[in-house]
């Protein structure tokens, strides 16, 4: 309110009128998006330079603003909504969970606590359990079966969440006392870094992170190793606190035996967590099931929604056995939140299923997408990208130009340049090839470096991604590895 008793935010009316101006701005943007480089292509401070250092002291009209975002933000944006889009992961904001996202701003409720806004907390519960039930997971994972699952902001997060609670299971004491320095968490060379991160952010340090050895051959988690790893710590007085198989790995989407690995770990009292950040969603497909083989018998499963499966960021879906296993383990309740219905039993706080206390309506951006696609829906976009996957592929293990860097996982392809001169030769090469194309703008690829050597990864998942676009690069990939075949060929 100002001194006239004016309120400081837009009249309903003119949000309407501005609402539809930007609603229009959005539109125009997706329609127009395949004709934009993939990626941002400016130096450090370029932005910095375009914008006026001093905020505005007096109003100004929307329209200056998106003049701003026109000129400045789109050319110094990397546009992870564009078809050509191949990097990292997938980061999918359908236009169905962008009006989830505006109903959630709009109704604006902070969902910590069931009574702070009863809808925001029951309509993630129904969500979350419909969905367990939608990927094939164990009924224990519901409400309704004594576990649960709620939206993080990321899979790191959820790490951390998991980490803690089998902290306060593995010690009694950790609420009070803290960490002892002889725990110990059980990932492989492959286990995202949200792992380490999660070890250090819980006061354990990188000595509590033990890296259990892959199956001879493979970048699986060895369930022999692990046994060997969690029996001398047991015999050297340490304390096995968890163990995080991975299902689909960042770098090539290898998979850990979860159901080997929960059987060792389970007679030690060991936390299972399962990171299937980016490859759980495509349970939602029966013929993929069998990746989460073995899930019914860990205390924790993670994946994103806001990978893969249509949900803008921030949306990770994290899943417990145990409903009462996170607030064992983080609920702290000062007298001004107390309230009856708490105290009742009867209702789930969100509050102490996570680190910070408030929390957005995010279940809204869920709901939309599978109000507005269905499962049927969800299921068609991973089906398509798999297949899509499956046919580059089979281009790259024809042409002797490439070969294959891993087998494919899902829709992840792994590949690299082969110039006939030696493996040095074509990690130069295939490190060349991802650099022009990327500064070509027509499509955006990342790398990895697997047992040494360089890696190429084509991971298709983009809302919009369609044959076409996978052709394409194939046209550039194989017009480029030409180029660069005759630099480095013997
Ligand atoms: C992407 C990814 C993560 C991290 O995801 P955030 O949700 O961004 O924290 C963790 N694990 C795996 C396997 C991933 O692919």
């Amino acid at each position: 309110m100002d001194a006239t008793g004016a309120s400081a935010d837009l009249d309903p009316e003119e949000f309407r009128r501005l609402g539809h101006a930007v609603v229009d701005w959005i539109a125009d943007h997706r329609a127009g998006l395949e004709a934009l480089p993939v990626r941002a292509d400016v130096e450090p401070g370029w932005v910095r330079e375009r914008l006026p250092a001093a905020l505005p002291e007096d109003p100004a009209p929307l329209d200056a603003l998106l003049s701003v975002v026109d000129d400045v933000v789109v050319p110094a944006s990397t546009h992870w909504q564009h078809p050509r889009f191949f990097a990292y992961f997938p980061a999918n904001a359908s236009l169905h969970s962008l009006l989830g996202d505006m109903l959630s701003g709009g109704l604006g409720a902070q969902g910590m606590l069931w009574s702070t806004s009863p809808a925001a907390t029951e309509v993630e519960q129904v969500l979350l359990d419909g969905l367990a039930t939608a990927l094939g997971l164990d009924p224990g994972f519901t409400f309704a079966g004594g576990g649960g699952g709620s939206i993080q902001d990321s899979a790191s997060s959820a790490a951390l969440v998991a980490l803690l609670a089998a902290l306060h299971r593995a010690e009694p004491g950790w609420r009070e006392r803290g960490v002892t320095g002889t725990e110990r968490v059980y990932v492989t060379a492959e286990t995202h870094s949200s792992l380490a991160k999660a070890a250090r952010v819980a006061g354990l340090g990188a000595r509590a992170l033990r890296t259990v050895e892959p199956v001879p051959g493979s970048r699986a988690m060895s369930p022999q190793a692990l046994a060997a790893a969690v029996a001398e710590d047991v015999a050297a007085g340490l304390v096995p606190v968890l163990v995080c198989p991975t299902v689909g790995t960042t770098g090539t989407g290898a998979v850990d035996p979860v159901r080997a690995i929960a059987e060792v770990a389970r007679p030690h009292g060991v936390w299972v967590h399962v990171d299937a950040a980016w490859a759980g969603v495509a349970a939602l497909a029966p013929e993929f099931r069998h990746l989460l083989d073995g899930v019914e018998l860990v205390d924790s499963f993670c994946t994103d929604a806001h990978k893969w499966m249509l949900t803008a960021f921030d949306a990770s879906l994290l899943w417990v056995r145990e409903a009462d296993a996170l607030p064992a383990a983080l609920s702290i309740t000062p007298e001004y939140l107390r309230n009856a219905a708490s105290e009742s039993g009867a209702v789930v706080d969100y509050r102490d299923w996570q680190v910070p206390l408030g929390r957005r309506f995010r279940a809204f951006k869920l709901w939309t997408v599978l109000h507005g696609v269905g499962l049927s829906g969800l299921r068609a976009h991973i089906r398509g990208h798999v297949a899509l996957a499956a046919g580059l592929a089979e281009r790259v293990r024809a042409d002797p130009a490439f070969e294959l860097a891993a087998e494919p996982s899902l829709a992840l392809v792994c590949l690299r340049v082969v110039t006939g001169a030696g493996p040095d030769a074509d990690d130069d090469a295939s490190r060349e090839l991802l650099e022009r194309v990327n500064a070509s703008g027509e499509a955006f690829l990342t790398h990895t470096v697997v047992g040494g050597r360089y890696v190429i990864r084509v991971a298709i998942g983009a809302v919009t991604t369609g044959p076409e676009h996978v052709d394409q690069l194939w046209e550039q990939l194989r017009a480029e590895a030409e180029r660069v075949r005759q630099r480095y060929a013997a």
